[in-house]
């Protein structure tokens, strides 16, 4: 895409009431536009990294068997009361209204209900299941504390899966292979490093839940890390006790801040019962359904990838996710460079390889650069009078300090080595 025709421009300021670094830099670098705190519209380039990590969560979704579907954002009151989710006394983040026509209904702000509600229709025998489905989603919750940018938003995205399955059995082998699934989407997010599978308080289902807690000083939990084991505790679960059947001792665990990237969650027969979602059994015998819950926020996940990799230049996007992969910026107005740039551009494009092209004129190298750091792209390609003295650009990852020449005949190859 050319930058002269992306209508976002780089801004020097974010608003005065952002506090958050994650939505500080993204609305700096044209990623989101701030309506008010906890809600953000994504902007042409916010969207490509959101669509990037959709299709990451959704090829590891499909691998372990997930069925993908969307519900309803409106959701109705009597489906919410059957599980006692409706009344405000219980669930304070509902945002509610009411039909013109009267009765009441709310804006989705989680999905157990929608799914039990419809798979209800669906499974009848031990042959239906298990199931897996899952959706993307616009979530609505009216949250009181929304100072952490994307991290936490009024309305945010997420991917949410629910399993239906026979038994505790089942249900165990799928939430194990979730684990792993979860793993390598927060791997190829590029924030795998700093992830940890985390213990978390439970329900009266299961002792405990998963957490996958991001170390950074912008989340706002704490966590208890043993690196030697890859795993940690959440504070809201740090007893001896528990510890105890972890078996892991205080003493070799490390105290961090970090953020639930995404969670999955035993939920038993919690929202079956209230639905009467049952099967018939092998034997013959009507048996409620084993159901479990698995979530990843979308927004809160890119804020955090923001918080974890960026500089004080700006963002440094994983390739993984990056809305482009190579920015490319033509220096100075001499006619050479335009020719030579575009044509660097066309090769680029030619080769598969996605290139955001800075062929703006009237912009100073320095605001380029300074553009480009900001923006994050993993690799800038600078093509100018001086890089064409050799026949060639200069090549600089956005983690490297310098450069290098590569003459136009390598680049593909310097850009794509395994290709
Ligand atoms: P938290 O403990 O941070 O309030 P939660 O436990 O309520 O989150 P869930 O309802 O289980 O979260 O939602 C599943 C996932 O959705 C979370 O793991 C997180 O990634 C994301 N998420 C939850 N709330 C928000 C929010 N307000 N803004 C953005 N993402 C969110
Ligand atoms: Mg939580």
């Amino acid at each position: 895409m050319k930058q002269s025709q992306l209508f976002t421009k780089t801004r020097k300021e974010a608003p005065a009431d952002e506090t958050a670094r994650n939505a500080e830099l993204l609305i700096k670098g044209g990623f989101i536009h701030k309506e008010m705190a906890g809600v953000y519209s994504f902007l042409p380039l916010g969207l490509r990294v959101i669509e990037k990590l959709e299709t990451i969560i959704r090829s590891e979704m499909n691998a372990i068997g997930g069925t993908e579907m969307r519900t309803s954002a409106i959701q109705v009151k009597d489906v919410w009361e059957k599980s006692n989710r409706w009344d405000d006394e219980v669930v304070d983040v509902w945002f509610k209204t009411s039909l013109k026509n009267g009765g009441e209904v709310g804006l989705s702000f989680t999905n157990e209900e929608a799914y039990s509600n419809i798979m209800k229709q669906y499974i009848h025998s031990y042959k239906d299941l298990p199931a897996y489905p899952y959706d993307f989603k616009t979530i609505f919750r009216n949250e009181t504390r929304a100072k952490s940018g994307i991290m936490r938003g009024r309305e945010f995205y997420w991917k949410a899966l629910y399993s239906f399955s026979k038994d505790d059995a089942q249900h165990q082998e799928f939430y194990e292979k979730s684990k792993q699934a979860y793993k390598n989407i927060f791997q190829k997010a590029g924030i795998g490093h700093v992830t940890y599978l985390t213990f978390a308080s439970g329900g009266s289902f299961s002792p405990f839940s998963h957490e996958f807690q991001t170390i950074t000083g912008a989340g706002e939990d704490t966590i208890y890390i043993d690196e030697s084991k890859g795993i940690a505790v959440n504070q809201e679960v740090y007893t001896d006790e528990v510890l105890a059947t972890l078996g892991l001792s205080k003493d070799t665990l490390v105290e961090h801040r970090a953020v639930e990237v995404g969670n999955i969650f035993s939920l038993g027969t919690k929202f079956s019962a209230p639905f009467d979602l049952k099967y018939t059994n092998e034997s013959g015998e009507s048996v409620l359904v084993t159901m479990g819950s698995y979530g990843i926020g979308l927004g809160r996940l890119m804020g955090t990838i923001v918080e974890v990799l960026s500089d004080d230049k700006g963002i440094i996007w994983p390739e993984s996710v990056a809305p482009f992969r190579v920015h490319l910026l033509a220096l100075g107005e001499s006619e050479n460079v335009a020719k030579e740039a575009q044509a660097t551009y066309d090769m680029l494009k030619d080769a598969g390889i996605e290139v955001l092209f800075d062929d703006r004129g009237g912009v100073s190298a320095g605001e380029k650069f300074a553009d480009a750091d900001l923006l994050g792209m993993p690799y800038r390609i600078v093509v100018s009078e001086r890089s064409l003295k050799d026949n060639g650009a200069e090549v600089k990852k956005r983690t490297e300090e310098r450069g290098t020449n590569v003459p136009f005949t390598d680049l593909i190859a310097h850009l794509n080595p395994n290709a």
